[in-house]
């Protein structure tokens, strides 16, 4: 076996010991999630800080109107723009060829451009998608969003854009899930990059009550061989939703080491 660490020297976590800063937000969304995350894979896995992010690396998903509303509740924006830097940082590593994963909080995918709801406030995977396209490091992505929730911020976000694909898998029986993820990514052709919304409320014991641990491994593989054989190996992800905290860790476990088993060059 070994578990996850045999994959250290290709995954990245990205983590901040501000993401335990309390801030307003619904009680759900409480630091022990990712306190509980970090407790079981930071002493398996390399850890990097992320900076947070500029105005405008805001701007680009956000408007004016959305960027001062959240300006007017300091703790909360600077809880915000650092999960939002641990997104540009997660994608970023992986053009380094690693497999980046930001353990980020608040998370985003609610996030549109002009308003925000379910415990989102900037859009973190839309940031820094559009961060790697504006630096002219990709010319394409597939965004796969595995949250209980539907991703409307995100969606909201790459309506107009032709070279975006965002994917929210939505099925409730594990079976129709795993089946969803393939042939959703199965009609892509191909992508400069794969960037997952990692949710994990979809998991059996959490508020979906739907997807397994080996599920989550499962969608690993199937992400994994996507970006393998149409996005030239890379491939992150973030966090978003998932409130069982007993197994959060678990499941993000289950998803690297289901990402990293085909990758060829394992030690
Ligand atoms: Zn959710």
């Amino acid at each position: 076996m070994g578990g996850i660490s045999r994959y250290k020297k290709q995954l990245r976590l990205i983590y901040h010991p501000a993401y335990l800063t309390p801030y307003s937000t619904a009680d759900c969304e409480s630091p022990e999630r990712v306190r509980a995350i970090m407790s079981r894979l930071s002493s398996k896995l390399n850890v990097v800080q992320p900076e947070p992010c500029i105005e405008e690396d805001i701007l680009r998903c956000h408007t004016h109107s959305l960027l001062s509303q959240e300006q007017g509740s300091p703790d909360r924006y600077e809880a915000a723009r650092l999960a939002a830097g641990g997104a540009i940082r997660a994608a970023r590593e992986t053009l380094e060829g690693f497999v980046g994963f930001g353990v980020l909080r608040p998370p985003g995918h609610h996030a549109s451009p002009d308003h925000n709801w379910g415990f989102c406030f900037f859009n973190n995977m839309g940031i820094a998608i559009k961060k790697l396209l504006h630096d002219k490091l990709i010319e394409s992505a597939v965004i796969l969003d595995i949250d209980l929730h539907y991703g409307d911020g995100t969606e909201a976000i790459f309506r107009a854009y032709r070279n975006v694909r965002v994917l929210n898998i939505q099925s409730s029986q594990p079976g129709d899930f795993l089946r969803e993820t393939r042939s959703a990514l199965g009609a892509v052709a191909s992508a400069d990059i794969i960037g997952i919304s990692a949710g994990f409320d979809q998991y059996e014991h959490d508020w979906g009550g739907n997807l397994s641990t080996e599920d989550y491994r499962t969608i690993g593989h199937i992400a994994g061989a996507f970006a393998r054989e149409r996005a030239g190996g890379k491939i992150f992800g973030i966090l978003e939703g998932g409130y069982y905290l007993p197994d959060l860790g678990k499941n993000l476990e289950a998803l690297l080491g289901g990402i990293c088993e085909g990758k060829s060059g394992v030690a």
